[in-house]
């Protein structure tokens, strides 16, 4: 059988992506781990935080609001966002860091000035002294994101669409016309490729015979830890520290935290850097009152950023029938459910849907043709 479309990689972007292409075309996706999700999709912080990223990255997480806020009828049972809010706080000497929170305001999701006090009384656990400017931005969210990534797979099946896990994708060739997708196991043909497989899209695109886009895979460090006893941390807003851009997220009753860090690492199964682990949970101690007894859970995840920190969604210029959807960044989750629907349209119709034009983003702008041309100036 030669499929319209093989999706490679089953992370948020190619389920997602796979979801939307299914609706009227064959579509396979083929997952190198046993589990879709399990790389960056599963690691991530689940924020919707509509005023995070690039402008570009902040116009298309406006266009995935829609979708999240009111899914298709039949897509899921139960809401994708929690209300959740972020507080953001400096302390002595980091002030000025404040007015780029506040500056990325929108009528839409609004950040407001509140008092040191005002903060203290919202966020008990932070020590007095290192609190001496605050903001508040209450329209940021939880993401449910394994029901999320489940919905879309489930709804991909449901559109007839396949799954092959526990299959990596070791070669890719082209002629007549047609894609041969050659996995650990066996060979797979279709009309036109998809490659959505995160901190690895480079490799892929090498696969393929394409040029590299330039992609850094960064490594950020995560930690769970008890709550002050006694206290219920579920509804708490999660907090930025303006200083060192560490953020601590209230989780199923625990706290996360993460020091913000973004280390440049080769794509693979990555794990948390002892070091990384002990220094984050000395300065736990030291900026907040939270007693570091346990670490119930640590991990790490790899955000995959090219060189202007876009994604990166569109036909390659050179090579007929590749597609890249690549270069999430740590704003995969909350992009997946517009640059699914991007992704799709291009592939289909190599055109963006027409709310991305509205808001004059344009297939340049997201495609990988501006990086190539980047490279090329650079070297
Ligand atoms: C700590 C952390 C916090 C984050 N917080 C947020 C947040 O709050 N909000 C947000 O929106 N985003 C956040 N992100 C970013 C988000 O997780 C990513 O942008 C997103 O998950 C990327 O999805 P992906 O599908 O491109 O990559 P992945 O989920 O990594 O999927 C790629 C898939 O490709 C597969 N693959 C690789 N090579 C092959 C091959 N040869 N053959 C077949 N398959 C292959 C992999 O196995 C993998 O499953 C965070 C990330 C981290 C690490």
């Amino acid at each position: 059988m030669v499929y319209d479309f093989i999706v490679m990689g089953a992370g948020m972007a190619g389920a997602s992506a796979a979801y939307e292409l299914s609706q009227n075309a064959t579509v396979l996706v083929i997952e190198a781990e046993r589990q879709p999700g399990y790389h960056s999709s599963g690691r991530s912080a689940a924020l919707f935080t509509r005023n995070y990223g690039t402008a570009l990255v902040r116009k298309i997480n406006a266009l995935s609001e829609p979708f999240f806020k009111s899914p298709f009828e039949d897509f899921v049972e139960g809401p994708l966002l929690r209300p959740r809010g972020a507080l953001a706080v400096a302390g002595p000497g980091h002030e000025g860091k404040l007015d780029a929170v506040l500056a990325a305001a929108t009528p839409e999701d609004p950040v407001f000035e509140i008092t040191p006090a005002e903060a203290l009384k919202m966020i008990p656990f932070l020590r007095a002294e290192n609190v001496t400017r605050a903001a508040f931005e209450p329209g940021v969210t939880d993401i449910e994101v394994a029901t999320l990534l489940g919905a879309y797979l489930k709804g991909f099946k449901r559109r007839g669409g396949q799954i092959k896990t526990g299959e990596p994708v070791t070669a890719l060739t082209q002629s007549s016309g047609t894609w041969e997708v050659t996995t650990s196991k066996e060979t797979y043909r279709a009309k036109k490729i998809i490659n959505a497989c995160g901190a690895w899209a480079d490799e892929i695109g090498e696969l393929a015979g394409a040029a590299r886009i330039g992609l850094v895979a960064k490594r950020r460090t995560a930690i769970i830890v008890e709550a002050t006893p006694g206290y219920d941390v579920s509804a708490l807003p999660c907090v930025d520290f303006a200083a060192n851009d560490a953020y601590i997220k209230p989780d199923a009753g625990k706290l996360m935290v993460s020091p913000g860090d973004a280390t440049p690492t080769p794509p693979q199964d990555v794990q948390p850097d002892e070091m990384d682990v002990a220094v984050l949970a000395d300065w736990l101690e030291r900026e907040t009152l939270i007693p570091v007894r346990r670490i119930a859970h640590s991990w790490a995840g790899l955000r995959s950023f090219v060189s202007d920190e876009s994604p990166v969604v569109g036909l390659d210029p050179l090579v007929p029938g590749f597609i890249w959807h690549a270069g999430q960044g740590g704003y995969g989750i909350m992009m997946a459910p517009a640059l699914a629907r991007a992704v799709a349209s291009l592939a289909q119709d190599n055109k963006l849907p027409t709310d991305f034009s509205a808001i004059t983003i344009t297939a340049d702008d997201i495609g990988p043709a501006r990086l190539a041309i980047k490279i090329h100036e650079r070297n």
